[in-house]
This record gives C-alpha cells, structure tokens and sequence, in this order.
C-alpha cells in the first residue's frame, strides 16, 4: 500500500535546471549570489547568469552538444556553479567527481561516463592529468589557469554567440553523479533536469523561506548530490546567498557562519557531533542560525538534542537541529523536518531521531524484504520511494536499474525504515549493514548511537565481523577516546551491554584515532571490515 505525504503535491516547472534556478535571483541582480568563504570575494546574482551564458557558449564553440559529459574535479568554490550551470546551459552533462579520488578511480569514471572534458583546479592537474591518460577526454580545462590550458577566465570573457539548446527536461541529463561506494562500486546515476527542478520545488513547502535573507553554508562537497541540489541550487533558486568552503575545518566553519550570519546549515552527523560535543564552538556567535539539518548519514537523536540545547542557550531565536533522508538516486531528497510553522495538519512536533517526512509529491511504502508484502504498521520495512525526483537509472547497467527500480515507478532504497503515526519517517539502518547474530538482526547505527552517549567516546563506529567458530556475525566496535579519557575494552563492552539487549552486545573493541568517513560524512564500514 502506497502511503501518501502529508503535504499537497506541487506543480513542478517544465524547466531546464539553469532557467529555473537562474529565476530565483533575477530580481535581486546586485545582490550576492556566491561568496567565498575564506577571501570574502563574491559573484551576483547578474554577473552569475552572465558567466553561465558565456561557459555554455565557449564549450558549444568548441564542439561539444547536447549530451554529451564533462566531468568536474573541485573542490567547493564559488565557481563551480558558474562550471555546472554553463554546462548545463550548454545540454551538456555535469559529472561531479569525489575530490580525494586517486587518479585511478577518476580514471574509471572518467572512462565510465565517457566524458570529453575535464574541468579541475590546479592543485589537481596532476592526477586528473595521470587520469586522463586512459581515457577518451579531449581536453582539461584548468579552471585557476595553467601552462597549455584554458582557464574559467577563457571561458567567461569568451566572445562566442550565445545558445540556445532545446531541453527536455523531463528526458535530458543534467547531472550523471556517482552513488558513493558506500557498499559496493560507485554506480553512475543518470539524473535528468526535471528530477533536480523537481527536489527543489517539492522542499520549497517545508521551508519559511526569509525572501531575500538566506544566506547558505556550503561547507559539504558540490560534488556530492546532496551538496550539488540542496546546498547549490536550492540556496540560488531561492535568491539567497551561497557562501562556500573548500573543506571542513571546524574553526573555519564555526567562523563563517558568525561572519557571514548564515541562516541555514544542511550539513552530515560528524559536523552535528562536533556542534554538540567540541569546546571551540562555545567562543562563536551563531545566533543567525535557523535550522541546522544532517542527512546523508544516520544521526543520532541525544546528539542531534545535545547540539540543539547548546546553541539555543543564551539566543533569542531557537535553531532547530533536524534530519533529512535521501540518496543520489533521489536526486536527493525523500524526507526532511520541516521548519516549526510548516508541519503539516495535525503534526505538532518531529522526533529528532526521525528523518521528518516525506516531501510533497512522494510515496513511500516499506516492505518487508523477506516476505515481499507491506510491513505491518508501525513495523520495520525495507523503504521504497516513488516521486519525481526518482532517478532514471544507473548509467550502462541495466541489471542494477532493474534490482533498484522496479517497473510501477517505485525505487527500493536498501534502507530499513519506521513510519509513526505523524507520518514521520526514522531509517533504522541499511539492509545490506544489518549484522546478523542468532537469527537476529542488529542494526550497527543503534550501537554507535548508544555507545555516542558515553561522554569518554568521542566517535564510534560498528561492523559484523565473522567470528569463523560459531559463523556467527559479532558485532565489534571501533571506539575513539574522548581527550584525556581513560577507557578500557571491558567498560565499553559494560556500558553498552547495560543499555541493551544480550544479543546486540558488542563482542569486541578495538581503540582508533579516528573514524574513517567519506567527504560527505558517511563512515566507511568497508575500510573498518578491511581492517578487521
Ligand atoms: P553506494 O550506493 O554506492 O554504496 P551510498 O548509498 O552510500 O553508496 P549515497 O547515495 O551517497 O551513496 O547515500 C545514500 C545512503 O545514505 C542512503 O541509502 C542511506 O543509507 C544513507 N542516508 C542518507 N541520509 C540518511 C539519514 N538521515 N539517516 C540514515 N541514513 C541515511
Ligand atoms: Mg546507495
């Protein structure tokens, strides 16, 4: 049974990504649209639509057409959406790579997507030239400039006719993102101009949008969905002010949201866990702040509590720390917490371990994956997800299309969720992480949201490992110390062990320095099961 959202569908613009996007800031010409975060230099909102023009007229000067790919290796800056909308201006394809790729793995999504240029940074050149090498890429544009190669200065004081590509958006790729890795090889995820249009327009209902006064963190990576459609596209479409930093550091960040009085952070659990638990944050102002919402990896609700209570204390206005869901192959979103005034009817409040509810225009069922049929209410399911923002498949791999999203529309998210009787979603875990001990099941996000409540644990991270006498799956806990704790493997196993179930007790510890976590904050269980 397909279960509804609580919100009122919303009429998707028949838009390409650059004219719907562009529209947010058309009326404030003058006023930022990008800012640097560490130089303080910025690009309007007219300069931004001019700059797009003149990207799309330069690479349809040099041959490129509708469909075809270019791929972008860089880290956040305020260019990057000039790059990605002038692509998209130009029909092409925007392929964000990872940045910390080895040359290796650009080399296979380079080839993969088969690409014709490369746009990078300098810093970068020499692996993305290492890359290049092995694949069918004509060019690599430099977008800081470099010896032999055009610039983004080239490309935007171009003085090519302008184009006018015919877009479909509802059929044309705008963005070919590579699913994380997480649990298996990336996978290209064909994402078409109305699926982007789409996601922005359907979060537009949960937010109370201060028109002309919202100002954007970019601190999560543009070449992560989540950043490239949430961060980029929706601060734009909504005329604010996208301020952006090349990497996480948390002094760096803390500042930038006092100095620049940024209004919203969507941002991943590590950055939630710092708000919550390091000292540095107390010597900010970041009262400006609205909302703060994590997604791309589970959050746990006393941490997401603890960061809440903290910044409110002493502000006037109440920041409210939430959750979103969402995966590449929904272009991101499925489910977020509304702003306070945007609940829908007879909702008065979202847990903060939920992952809120499901935006406009989107069903969800959730299915019990051993039987096939719904789960039963109020019990687990494995989360399916039908809406616009649903992919149109993996690139070139019809059989993983075909495991993903079946033929009624709806995409299976490999994600163990619960729905309340709010329509409040909390994901309990992934199908394929679920570590299974005597016929149980025992989701590793529940160990590291128990074992997080230890003020002597900084981070922890847990994995099944295969114990080859019972064959069992035990369940072991990677632990960072908090500083200048002292913690042994025995009060760890204690203190868990006392807070749950006999079979969910961790079996073994181990003590590192730091919790392996992708750029977008994900831990890389996979790194931790090759170390143990
Ligand atoms: P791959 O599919 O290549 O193995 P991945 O699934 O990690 O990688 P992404 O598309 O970046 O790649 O991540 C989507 C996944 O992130 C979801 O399937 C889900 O497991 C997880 N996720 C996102 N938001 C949340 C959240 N709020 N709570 C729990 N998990 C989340
Ligand atoms: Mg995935």
């Amino acid at each position: 049974m397909a279960l509804a959202s609580r919100y009122p569908d919303v009429e998707i613009p028949d838009l390409s990504v650059p004219e719907f996007v562009l529209a947010g800031g058309a009326s404030r010409p003058d006023a930022p649209a990008l800012v640097d975060g560490l130089t303080g230099d910025s690009i309007s909102h007219g300069q931004l639509a001019t700059y797009v023009d003149r990207v799309a007229a330069a690479l349809a000067a040099r041959g490129l057409r509708k469909g075809d790919v270019v791929a972008v290796l860089c880290p956040n800056t305020m260019w990057y959406p000039v790059v990605f909308h002038g692509i998209a201006r130009a029909g092409c394809v925007m392929s964000p790579i990872n940045s910390l790729y080895t040359a290796h793995e650009v080399a296979f999504q380079l080839k993969d997507s088969g690409a014709k240029v490369l746009v990078t940074v300098s810093p970068f050149l020499d692996r993305a030239l290492e890359a290049v090498e092995q694949t069918p890429v004509d060019e690599v544009v430099v977008m800081d400039g470099a010896e032999g190669h055009a610039s983004l200065l080239d490309l935007i004081t171009s003085d090519a006719p302008s184009v006018q590509v015919d877009i479909d958006p509802a059929e044309d790729l705008v963005t070919l993102p590579y699913s994380s890795g997480t649990t298996g090889l990336p996978k290209g995820v064909m994402l078409t101009h109305r699926n982007l249009v789409a996601n922005v327009s359907q979060s537009r209902p949960l937010v109370e949008l201060h028109e002309g006064d919202e100002r954007i963190i970019a601190v999560l990576p543009f070449f992560h969905i989540y950043g490239l459609t949430v961060l980029m596209n929706q601060g734009l479409q909504w005329g604010g002010t996208v301020v952006t930093l090349p990497r996480f550091d948390l002094e760096q960040f803390l500042r930038t949201i006092q100095d620049h009085k940024i209004t919203r952070a969507f941002v991943a659990p590590p950055i939630v866990l710092a708000l919550a638990k390091h000292p540095m944050v107390d010597q900010f102002d970041l009262s400006s702040l609205r909302s703060i919402t994590s997604g791309a990896a589970p959050l746990d609700e006393a941490l997401a509590q603890a960061a809440q209570d903290r910044l409110r204390k002493g502000a006037d206005a109440g920041v409210v720390v939430a959750q979103g869901y969402g995966m590449t192959e929904l272009s991101p979103v499925s489910h977020t917490t509304p702003d306070a005034n945007r609940l829908p009817a007879g909702v008065t409040s979202v847990p903060k371990g939920s992952v809120g509810l499901a935006l406009p225009n989107t069903e969800c069922r959730l299915v019990d994956p051993s039987t096939g049929q719904d789960a039963a209410a109020g019990e687990r399911g494995e989360l399916w997800v039908r809406g616009p923002q649903v992919m149109k498949g993996y690139l070139n791999n019809q059989k993983a299309t075909d495991e993903t999203l079946d033929a009624e529309g709806w995409l299976h998210t490999g994600d163990v969720a619960v729905v309340d009787e709010n329509g409040c979603y909390t994901v309990v875990d992934r199908v394929k992480e679920l570590i299974k001990y005597k016929g149980y099941q025992v989701a590793p996000a529940e160990l590291e949201a128990v074992l997080l409540g230890n003020p002597a644990i900084a981070d922890a991270a847990v994995i099944g490992v295969k114990d080859e006498e019972s064959g069992e799956e035990l369940p072991k806990a990677f632990v960072v110390r908090a500083p200048g704790a002292e913690l042994t493997e025995e009060e760890v196993m204690d203190y868990a062990g006392s807070r749950l179930a006999p079979h969910k007790k961790i079996r073994a510890v181990e003590f590192i320095d730091q919790v392996p976590k992708s750029a977008a904050g994900k831990i890389l269980r996979k790194d931790l099961k090759a170390r143990a």
